[in-house]
């Protein structure tokens, strides 16, 4: 509603006029106008009437501050036109100016609200003087009714914006009680307007709340004068209103004392207590979701790492002053990208909070469960008395993963990898626990996942050693300490080397030449293995064109990609920007991936593979075989070619049915019209099994072990025989 549109409350706009309007009424003109013309003045209007009812029709259609009446007039009296001017409420001053000098007639006159008695003739400037005082005094009575009007209309004014304040505006007498509570009440918190008062005000102040209110509704406590503010929660009404039963709203409370004042002494008696009570409820959720996503992570709303950090160093403390121990976990949900990559993040997620349950039901209260972030966790265990105590639980843990959880409807079995520090033992400090507690983790990862470990010290020595690893391998990138070595591929009924697979070595200055087995699993761990792909994406182009352009322009060279690689959004360009800087032709380049990559069955990654082909890039399965018995994979992916495992041709003549499984492998390649390598030959025997069962082209120690690139530039040179001489 719009206060302003109630016309009383329209605030006078102007002020009473200063030109003051004067109505001579006698029946005699000469001697109207010498009182017209004695009275005149700039500030002053003068009119004037010679009959009563010229006098009465004047007065009623103008304001008039001041009236000079005579009494005998020749329709009527002076005194029946104060009768009129009583009956209308209508009020100049009227002063009578009369030649009549019975003083029954003053009297009479002065009775009927004449202000003043002038007898004619008169002194001009005793007439002059009454006027005067008389407009002044007018001026003056009119200025209060309008100061009073005003009042009124402000004080209707502050009644209104009480009523329509969207706070809660009360008083409380000086026991407590309500005496004024304003309609916000009704809509706040479901009581009557009137309902309160005469109620004490814990009648709706939250339990809990009762000792801050004592403050906050101000019982006599803060000073004199001062404003005390409070948090407190107030009770809505409860009788089967739907909508506010068992319902709190939180107000901010401000209240002020009054007092009665006795000329300003300020020391006086306590009357009660003003004050107004915000709903800040909202703001209050808003708080409390912003201090709770700070503290705690939005999936399993546990707490985060800042949250684990505060709880172990409290547990710390207290270990400290008890002697009691305080364990530390470090736990690591195994394979879980699988299945987030195989079966989305939804999946994931609910795996996720389905782990963390677990978990938590295998915890004490006291205990502090915290997600670190993606699939760790991390526990507080405060007051052990043993270290053992750590490993009960941990037990407890794995016992609870023996139920499956479901995903995408199906069955899945969850383990987990578990380290555990101990405090004082294993760390002083929240950092160091943490940390060991990693360590122990991986150690367990390390050895094939699913169990738990105590950090030794032994473990912080090959920490430490894979970690001045992890910085001598930075610094290889930087000094170009790696080098390609080449193993030949031939192809048995062709007779010749189509093609090369570049393999990795890091020439180390103190541990001479290390193989790809020792370093890149840590390479693609610490984030390397995009630079060095790169470097060896670079290096083998370099060589395939050297090649093309010399002793073998067939030939065909494949580079080996870590699925981390698939990982990168640049590298299409990465690999196309090599190809082309060095001009190799279509199907010349082939990157080898793993099984694992095209499982993960996600739509990146096909697109991946897909733009590849599209741009003549062959695409090979290493080590095919050795993963996943599904081969679903093949019919989505554009794969070009098969390495059969060396695991397959080592196992051949003995009696595992390993012949059985690569002629699988050699009639899926049919069926998919791939391409087939078998790596790993060492000896005739394979060779002949394997080219009896359909398999042409070979890579293996029997023709050649992986070479340097000069040694390959010979091989390639010579054109040697595809065949070695039976020895
Ligand atoms: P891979 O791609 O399956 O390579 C074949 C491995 O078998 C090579 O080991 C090779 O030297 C070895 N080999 C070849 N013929 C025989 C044989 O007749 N008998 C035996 N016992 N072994 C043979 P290498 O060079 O140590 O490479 C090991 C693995 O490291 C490779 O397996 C590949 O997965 C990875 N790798 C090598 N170079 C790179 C690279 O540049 N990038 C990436 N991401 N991985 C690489
Ligand atoms: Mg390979
Ligand atoms: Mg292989």
């Amino acid at each position: 509603m719009n206060t302003f549109a109630d016309p009383n409350l329209v605030p006078p706009s102007t002020e009473p006029s200063e030109r003051r309007r004067i109505l001579i009424v006698d029946d005699e003109p000469r001697l109207r106008e010498s009182l017209a013309l004695l009275l005149a003045a700039d500030d002053r209007e003068i009119r004037q009437a010679g009959t009563g009812a010229a006098a009465i029709a004047e007065l009623s259609r103008n304001d008039f501050d001041l009236a000079l009446l005579d009494l005998r007039l020749p329709d009527m009296s002076g005194l029946d036109i104060m009768d009129w001017l009583h009956r209308n409420k209508v009020t100049p001053a009227v002063i009578v100016v009369s030649a009549d000098d019975h003083i029954e007639s003053a009297i009479a006159a002065l009775r009927k609200g004449a202000a003043e008695y002038v007898r004619k003739p008169y002194e001009p400037e005793a007439i002059c003087r009454t006027v005067e005082n008389h407009l002044v005094k007018r001026s003056l009575e009119r200025r209060h009714a309008l100061l009073m009007a005003r009042l009124e209309q402000s004080e209707r004014l502050h009644r209104f914006l009480v009523e329509q304040s969207p706070d809660i505006i009360y008083t409380l007498d000086n026991a407590g009680r309500f005496m004024f509570v304003n309609s916000r009440i009704e809509h706040l918190l479901g009581y009557e307007k009137g309902e309160l008062v005469g109620k004490h005000y814990s009648t709706i102040v939250h339990e809990e709340d009762r000792e801050r209110a004592r403050y906050a509704f101000n019982e006599r406590r803060s000073g004199y004068r001062a404003t005390s503010n409070a948090e407190i929660r107030l009770k809505c009404k409860n009788d089967g209103f739907r909508h506010f039963d068992n319902r709190f709203i939180v107000a901010m409370l401000s209240s002020v004392g009054i007092y009665e004042e006795d000329d300003g002494n300020p020391m006086q008696r306590f009357m009660g207590t003003y004050g107004v009570a915000r709903d800040i409820t909202e703001r209050k959720k808003a708080e409390e979701t912003i201090s709770f996503q700070a503290f705690h992570d939005l999936l399993t709303h546990l707490p985060n790492r800042n949250l684990f950090r505060d709880h172990l160093e409290l547990a710390m403390a207290r270990a400290r002053r008890q002697g009691s121990l305080v364990g530390v976990m470090f736990v690591d949900l195994d394979r879980f990208k699988l299945v987030n990559d195989t079966y989305g993040h939804a999946e994931g997620d609910a795996l996720l909070k389905g782990f963390a349950q677990r978990m938590r039901n295998c915890l004490r209260e006291s205990d502090t469960l915290a997600r670190q972030g993606g699939d760790e966790f991390t526990v507080v265990l405060p007051d052990l008395a043993y270290p053992e105590d750590a490993a009960v639980i941990a037990e407890k843990f794995f016992h609870s993963l023996r139920d499956p959880f479901v995903i995408a409807g199906q069955d899945f079995r969850a383990t987990a990898s578990v380290g555990i520090a101990v405090y004082p033992r294993d760390g002083e400090d929240a950092d160091s626990l943490i940390k060991h507690a990693d360590i122990a983790m991986y150690q367990v990862k390390a050895k094939g996942r699913n169990g738990y470990q105590f950090f030794t010290a032994a473990m912080s020595e090959h920490y430490q050693s894979r970690l001045s690893m992890e910085n001598d391998l930075r610094r290889a990138l930087e000094h170009r300490e790696f080098e390609l070595h080449f193993q030949p591929q031939v192809s048995i009924s062709g007779g010749g080397t189509v093609g090369m697979e570049a393999l990795i070595r890091w020439r180390h200055p103190e541990h001479g030449l290390i193989d790809p087995g020792s370093f890149i699993n840590l390479a693609e761990e610490a984030g390397l293995i995009r630079d060095i792909s790169d470097w060896v994406l670079g290096a083998a182009c370099a060589q395939l064109a050297r090649w093309r352009a010399g002793p073998a322009p067939e030939l065909r060279v494949s580079v080996n990609l870590s699925p981390k690689d698939f990982e990168r959004a640049d590298l299409m360009d990465r690999v196309l920007r090599h190809k082309h800087e060095h001009g190799i032709p279509e199907g010349a380049l082939e990157v080898e991936i793993t099984e694992n990559l095209l499982l993960q069955d996600a739509e990146g990654i096909i697109e991946k593979v897909r733009r590849l082909r599209q741009e003549g890039v062959r695409v090979s399965i290493d080590d095919f075989g050795t993963r996943y018995s599904s081969l679903n994979y093949l019919r989505r992916f554009p794969i070009s070619s098969l390495k059969i495992d060396q695991s397959f041709v080592r196992a051949l003549g003995e009696p595992d049915g390993t012949e059985a499984i690569i002629r699988a492998i050699v009639s899926i390649a049919e069926g998919f019209g791939l391409h087939l390598v078998a790596e790993g030959v060492e000896n005739y025997g394979q060779l002949t099994a394997l080219t009896d069962m359909g398999c042409d082209e070979v890579q293996g120690y029997l023709f050649s072990r992986p070479l340097p690139v000069a040694e390959a530039d010979a091989w390639l040179v010579q054109g040697k025989a595809p065949v070695p001489v039976q020895s």
